[in-house]
């Protein structure tokens, strides 16, 4: 779109790899992984070593450390990644009601182009997937166990653990199907590590001796925020279900058990999981969780201390879903390697959103605040990205599929409303780039009660605007010192000193509301 001009970065781009041949690409994408759980974004989980395969590929290419999203929850994140627009456009503002796959996306483009699409995982956009050759998705949210997936050719279950079901049917893909005549681009899209964070049986003892360490904000009484702050439904301590922590009596699970035979109830949950499960699944499931329950129970915790044991609970089955991913993007890895794709291929890792690991005392995404903002993303591409290389550009997920284009050298038409990342992969930073972002999240009344917001960010400073039904006087704002205030804990925007400030990143604001064509009636 317009702020860099695409058609000179295109121009340039075919310069510089026009002795190349087109790049394959390999898009792996996960849900709900926050970079707080990447070894290589640092920080307070670093030490427990998360995702070495990740970390490897952020060693051999380049790791975004300003990559946000537009609007933090799961469907309208990927309409967003398929369109290269933001919500309001591309019509999938929340995770209700459909997507029309009919609209212009980049895969479709793609294969017009010659290149050869595929898609494996979770899309969370029901219907048949359009753009793509071999397609191959997930139901919904997907089941952890014993996978549910359809394709062209109606839905099968597939037996075994969902990640490493994903990466199965996507290498087979690769290895027999795929056309070797053409470039491809595949979409390798996990479900993990998704509410309710089922590991692989093989990783329920992960962590199981270590005290996963506490965000600085775990107790964090929203003093100087506003309304939307104090009044979520969201929170470890009052939200977090007995179902999420895996600590349902046998006889309860039983029950809905039953229930679950004679209904389509909650397939997804970890109820669901259960019901998915093979007998010896179960029993490995039991075996490590029941003694561990039973010492819950008779501890009778109250307090910040049931907030500690909740978090503790949390992280590790979270943190054990992310070590099922990590490994199965070394499988992925050492495919490509071994079948001497790695030289003209790029990997991607990304995620739909980010998300809360207990900061402010919360789980879940939706607000505009950094956690869940944020999302990690590392690419590498040997022979053009600098190994090792950090990008603190501000970058958006509508800007993916700019970049993808550019990479397949297809058209890229005005109506997407990124930019391409290509000369940033290059290790230029072009003077003309966005000094700052727009976000819009819309989703309420719904779960979880975020009131919608709408906001922006440049490098220094954060202004989000809550609106709509259940805000005090119709709107509230908050103004973030993000230098100053890294963990967002303290709202500057009743202060006097900031009304320039203010005044200047309202006109922002109202820019970026124009730039984007943000219809009035949903501001
Ligand atoms: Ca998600």
């Amino acid at each position: 779109m317009g702020m860099l001009g695409s058609a000179v970065v295109t121009a340039g781009s075919m310069v510089y790899l026009a002795k190349r041949k087109r790049p394959n690409i390999v898009w792996i994408f996960s849900d709900d992984h926050a970079y707080q759980a990447i070894g290589a974004y640092g920080g307070r989980l670093q030490g427990l070593n998360p995702t070495p395969n990740i970390d490897r590929l952020a060693r051999s290419g380049m790791r975004f450390d300003r990559f946000y999203v537009g609007n933090s929850i799961c469907a309208p994140s990927r309409a967003t990644l398929l369109t290269g627009k933001h919500s309001h456009l591309h019509g999938k503002q929340t995770n209700d009601g459909g997507f029309d796959h009919n609209q212009q996306t980049f895969p479709k483009i793609m294969q017009q182009s010659g290149y050869q699409t595929a898609m494996v995982g979770k899309i969370h956009l029901r219907g048949d997937q359009q753009g793509f050759d071999y397609w191959d998705v997930l139901p919904g949210q997907g089941s952890y166990y014993q996978p549910d997936f359809v394709g062209k050719d109606g839905t099968k279950r597939v037996d075994g653990y969902v990640s490493d079901v994903i990466t199965d049917r996507s290498l087979k893909w690769l290895d027999e199907d795929r056309d070797a005549s053409k470039p491809f681009m595949l979409m390798i899209h996990h479900k993990a590590p998704h509410r309710s964070w089922c590991p692989a049986i093989r990783h329920l003892e992960k962590y199981d001796d270590v005290e996963i360490p506490y965000p600085e904000t775990l107790f964090d009484d929203y003093a100087s925020r506003t309304t939307a702050a104090h009044q979520q439904d969201m929170t470890i301590e009052n939200t977090m279900y007995r179902n999420d922590l895996k600590i349902k009596s046998h006889a309860e699970r039983d029950e809905m058990f039953e229930k679950m035979k004679n209904s389509d109830y909650e397939p997804w949950g970890e109820r669901g999981a259960y019901y998915r499960m093979t007998a010896e699944q179960r029993e490995a499931w039991d075996n490590h969780y029941d003694p561990r329950n039973q010492e819950f129970l008779d501890a009778e915790l109250t307090g910040e201390a049931l907030v500690k044991w909740k978090y503790q609970r949390y992280l590790k089955d979270y943190l054990r879903c992310i070590y099922g991913v990590d490994e199965n993007i070394g499988r992925v890895m050492d495919y490509l390697a071994e079948n001497e794709l790695t030289d003209n291929t790029i990997i991607m890792y990304s995620s739909d959103q980010g998300f809360f690991l207990g900061e402010h005392g919360w789980f879940d995404k939706r607000f505009m605040y950094k956690e869940s903002f944020r999302t990690p993303f590392i690419v590498s591409w040997p022979g053009v990205i600098e190994p090792g290389s950090v990008n603190t550009d501000l970058c958006q997920n509508i800007d993916w599929a700019e970049t993808f284009l550019d990479l397949a050298r297809a058209p890229i038409p005005e109506d997407m409303q990124g930019e391409s990342l290509l000369p940033l992969f290059k290790g230029q930073h072009p003077t003309s780039w966005r000094n700052a972002l727009y976000y819009h999240y819309y989703e309420y009344p719904s779960v979880h009660d975020v009131r919608r917001h709408e906001g922006v960010v440049d490098k220094r400073f954060k202004l989000i605007r809550f609106y709509g039904p259940d805000v005090p006087d119709g709107e509230e704002w908050e103004l973030f010192d993000l230098d100053l205030d890294p963990n967002e804990m303290t709202n500057i925007y009743n202060d006097p000193i900031q009304s320039h400030r203010i005044t200047r990143m309202k006109q922002e604001l109202q820019r970026l509301r124009e730039y984007y064509n943000v219809p009035p009636d949903s501001i």
